[in-house]
């Protein structure tokens, strides 16, 4: 689908909802190559969401001198920290734990933006810190991390056919964004290709998308 379409879908669903917050689409690009980025920049897609640090890194190398911002979004293994930290990238959405916070905070030379991935659906499979967890370990990385500037809330919606379950893991998502705003938290990402539109209908301002941008 092409960006105009989804920008039109992206109004639509925000209209139908009454909402006028700003949505940031990021494009997500960890199955597709450079060209792929360099078609949707030259639409005027800025922002890019990579899921593993090696490839961040590949991609960054060959497209350095345009002014695009990644987003991490994958899981961090300890051993990439380093190379993560020197990569700069604009969002950090998935950190999912106080001690891998700390791990991250304590290398750190710059502040780095950064989300609490959540898992809203509780699904084993899935990494981000547990629902009742989300708000004490949120405001324990945020008292603790001076490095990290953390932002808002992270997550993946329910792997499932079932629309009221999905709908159930974002409502229970921003919840607790809500729940956070007075802390500061500012950025809600959630909605990926299958589920974007709903996604925003529940409150999302950040959404993440992959497979639909490329077919
Ligand atoms: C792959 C990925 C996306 C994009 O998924 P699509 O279904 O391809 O739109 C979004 N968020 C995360 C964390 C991902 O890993």
């Amino acid at each position: 689908m092409d960006l105009n379409q989804i920008w039109q879908n992206i109004q639509k669903a925000r209209i139908s909802c009454g909402k006028w917050d700003k949505i940031t689409l990021i494009a997500v690009s960890k199955n597709v190559n450079c060209d792929e980025v360099l078609n949707l920049y030259r639409q005027n897609q800025l922002e890019f969401g990579e899921n593993r640090v090696q490839e961040l890194k590949r991609k960054k190398e060959i497209l350095g001198d345009l002014p695009i911002s990644w987003h991490f979004i994958g899981s961090l293994q300890k051993n990439k920290i380093n190379q993560l930290i020197s990569l700069c990238p604009i969002l950090w959405q998935s950190c999912n734990s106080f001690e891998l916070a700390n791990a991250v905070d304590k290398r750190l030379n710059y502040t780095l933006n950064t989300l609490l991935e959540i898992n809203s659906a509780s699904e084993n499979t899935k990494s981000g810190i547990e629902i009742n967890k989300a708000i004490d370990e949120y405001l324990q990385i945020k008292e603790n991390c001076k490095n990290l500037n953390l932002c808002g809330v992270m997550s993946i919606g329910a792997h499932s056919d079932d629309i009221k379950q999905i709908q159930k893991s974002f409502e229970i998502t921003h919840k607790i964004f809500e729940n956070l705003q007075k802390f500061g938290a500012k950025i809600c990402s959630m909605g990926m290709s299958d589920d974007y539109e709903l996604a925003i209908k529940c409150g999302s301002n950040m959404i993440r998308l992959g497979r639909i941008l490329y077919n």
